[in-house]
């Protein structure tokens, strides 16, 4: 099952041409989580057909305009499309009055269930099959990082000891393999006597606006993508900690430190025409970087499949 990583916009305060507000959308299933909502958010999901009618989380970092001004367009839009199912919201405390005030401002009323949560350090949300934590992020407000991670996953199903057992092939092959006990001639069958051993998920992490500390390595430990802001080249430095970002060198830093199979570098100062300066100044201290641009896409593979991650442009037109 694929796990894609749609890059909606990656500016950051100020757009330029080719680069919209931040908002990431991960792909996962029927669902869309989406980190972010900048303002045109909801042209950017149209672009790369996403639509709007998916199960549907939207996380949120911090309350600067930049990572929200998308958030009431897209649950207007929503609304006008008839959408039934519900969607849920989670961000710093205020995410909730903002919303709320809105909506009531522009008289926005919705026939679909909007839950708002805001959250704190730890786990934010768990499903069924992966779950997401919050830590703090260290910007100019109230921010946090946050990570998905998917649960473990039943082993590999071995064909040879299923027929042994004398289990048919059939239903009871899909329950065993799903990793249920099965009863067959009133005998049990443990899931772990026909499957190896429980195999990881993949685990995304995504920084938010943020100065680098040794805590967010800690937090994005094992990633197999992550998605680190590097609003500023390392020649800016100072603007960088003046304004509570990081640079190209400090997020390949920490993405070498978590031990991240991939990294990825978003929210771009509108001051650099050329990425390639900010992928440059990475790449000297993690290999495999990126700079992500608008509408690409990255597929996450598991991490015991051997196969590579997949990048490509979406073509929008
Ligand atoms: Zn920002
Ligand atoms: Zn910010």
């Amino acid at each position: 099952m694929s796990l894609k990583v749609v890059f909606l916009g990656t500016s950051s305060a100020i757009p330029v041409p080719n680069r919209s507000f931040p908002s990431i959308a991960v792909l996962r299933k029927d669902e869309v989580i989406m980190i972010d909502c900048g303002e045109g958010t909801q042209r950017q999901m149209v672009l790369s057909k996403i639509g709007f009618g998916r199960k549907m989380k939207i996380i949120i970092t911090h309350l600067h305009g930049d990572h929200v001004g998308g958030i009431i367009g897209l649950l207007q839009t929503m609304g006008m499309l008839k959408r039934i199912r519900p969607v849920e919201i989670y961000g710093p405390r205020g995410i909730k009055g903002f919303i709320r005030s809105a909506m009531q401002y522009l008289k926005i009323k919705l026939q679909y269930q909007l839950l708002i949560e805001e959250v704190k350090e730890g786990l934010v949300l768990q499903e069924k099959e992966y779950e997401v934590y919050a830590t703090r992020a260290n910007h100019l407000i109230k921010s946090y990082s946050y990570l998905l991670k998917e649960r473990l996953r039943p082993g590999r199903f071995d064909v040879d000891k299923a027929r042994k057992l004398g289990i048919p092939k059939g239903p009871l092959w899909h329950k065993i393999q799903s990793g249920e006990r099965i009863i067959l001639n009133n005998k049990i069958i443990e899931p772990d006597m026909v499957l190896g051993p429980p195999r990881p998920g993949r685990i995304l992490g995504f920084s938010g606006d943020t100065r680098p500390n040794r805590k967010l390595s800690e937090f994005f430990k094992g990633a197999d993508l992550l998605i680190f802001e590097a609003t500023y080249s390392d020649k800016d430095f100072e603007k960088a900690v003046e304004n509570m970002h990081s640079t190209s060198v400090e997020a390949a830093k920490i993405g070498a430190k978590a031990g991240a199979k991939m990294l990825a570098l978003i929210h771009l100062s509108a001051r650099y025409d050329n990425p390639s300066i900010i992928e440059a100044e990475a790449t000297k201290h993690f290999s495999n970087v990126v700079v992500a641009n608008d509408l690409e896409v990255i597929e996450v593979p598991y991490p015991d499949s051997g196969e590579p991650f997949k990048r490509y442009q979406i073509k929008s037109f």
